[in-house]
């Protein structure tokens, strides 16, 4: 029987799988389906071995085993269950993967043995002697984090497209620049808090909705979306102030709608909105409800939102939840922060000072180590391993 892998998104041509040992390129193969996935297959020299007993999958990679049931979102490993973007299913005496177990958790799980780079839709396996004694790294003096995390910034609009212009923004600022300053403070409290950073701008130019969360790969844990929000026209345009912060979902009160459609917005400003305008985001959505990014995203806007809601001057208007295409792909926890409402005097005056941005991006931070510290204490109770502190 062989071994395929199903990949739901982002098709490359080929994988290429590098050993010690030698390398093969592999050509990825379409499967027809409802999900039109395509299929790769996985043979030497990466040494890999499968099983297959009654719906249970066992797949071993070197000396490291992983189990999956057909049907199943989900593979374990060493004791703890990991989500996967699709199911194994056995098709033509063939079982297939998700492409998303090889291209995520085996790079992750077994970052000292191998290293998947999407650009070059490459797996590469380190020779042993390299291997880095990452596991067990002493914990960071602040945060008291031991794992490597990534966080991918997202400054939001740029270039032509301004976002909104706000009527309390001094010197023709916009929320392209308020977005761009709090960005880049943002990265330097992370970086100071031990952890990497990928800002998506960091100059005033325009990248399309649709690509900022390629920027979330293999080597991205969350993806922070930062925005200026903005109240139309109408008696309480000048009232409302305070910060929300969102993770994608169905939008259910029309606040919520108003938020997700300004955003959405941005995709006017495109060369070739076309190519998600039609929407795929009712199949993006079901996708995700499929693995657990919907419950960590609203864990970590719980967490954004608290430390925000703290230092700002406007009201704690909570998390709120809406169909953001620029969160419904980026396949990673991820969350917008609404920083507060330009058409607000107050807000637009804290948005606008470098202490106000300053302290929204401290605050931005300590909410994110917030969860990142939950999240390595989960991983830890779910493979045995931890310490307890
Ligand atoms: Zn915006």
């Amino acid at each position: 029987m062989m071994v395929f892998l199903l990949l739901a998104a982002l098709v490359p041509q080929q994988v290429l799988i590098a050993t010690p040992r030698g390398q093969v390129s592999i050509p990825v193969m379409s499967e027809r389906g409802a999900a039109a996935v395509a299929g790769v297959l996985l043979g030497q020299p990466l040494g890999l071995t499968m099983s297959l007993d009654g719906s249970a999958v066992r797949v071993t990679l070197g000396n490291r085993t992983f189990d999956f049931d057909l049907g199943s979102p989900f593979v374990r490993y060493e004791g703890a269950a990991y989500p996967l973007v699709g199911a194994p299913y056995v098709a033509r005496d063939t079982v297939f993967l998700p492409l998303h177990w090889l291209t995520d958790h085996v790079p992750r799980l077994l970052a000292s043995r191998y290293h998947w780079d999407p650009w070059l839709a490459r797996l590469d396996e380190v020779a042993i002697a390299a291997t880095p004694p990452a596991p067990s790294a002493a914990p960071h003096p602040r945060t008291g984090l031991r794992m490597a995390h990534t966080i991918v910034v997202d400054p939001g609009h740029g270039g032509i497209d301004p976002g909104n212009p706000g009527l309390h923004f001094p010197r023709g600022l916009t929320e392209k620049d308020i977005t761009l300053g709090i960005g880049r403070l943002l990265r330097a409290e992370l970086q100071r808090r031990g952890l990497s950073v990928v800002l998506t701008r960091a100059t005033d130019t325009l990248i399309d909705l649709a690509n900022r969360p390629l920027f979330c790969r293999a080597d991205c844990d969350l993806f922070v979306s930062i925005h200026v929000n903005s109240m139309p026209v109408g008696r309480r345009q000048t009232q409302v102030n305070g910060v929300e912060t969102y993770f994608v979902s169905d939008a259910k009160t029309e606040d919520q709608k108003r938020v997700a459609q300004m955003e959405n917005d941005a995709l006017r400003f495109e060369s070739a909105p076309a190519v998600i305008a039609g929407g795929p985001l009712g199949f993006i959505l079901n996708d995700l409800q499929l693995n657990e990014y919907l419950r960590e995203s609203a864990r970590l806007a719980e967490l954004v939102q608290t430390k925000v809601a703290e230092i700002h001057p406007g009201e704690d208007r909570g998390v709120q939840q809406g169909p953001f295409l620029v969160l419904a792909a980026a396949r990673r926890p991820a969350i917008i922060v609404e920083t507060g409402f330009a058409t607000n005097r107050n807000d637009g005056a804290f948005l606008a000072s470098a202490l106000g941005q300053h302290k929204i991006a401290t605050a931005i931070a300590d909410g994110i180590v917030a969860y990142l510290v939950e999240f390595e204490r989960k991983l830890a109770i779910g493979t045995g391993g931890g310490q307890a502190r």
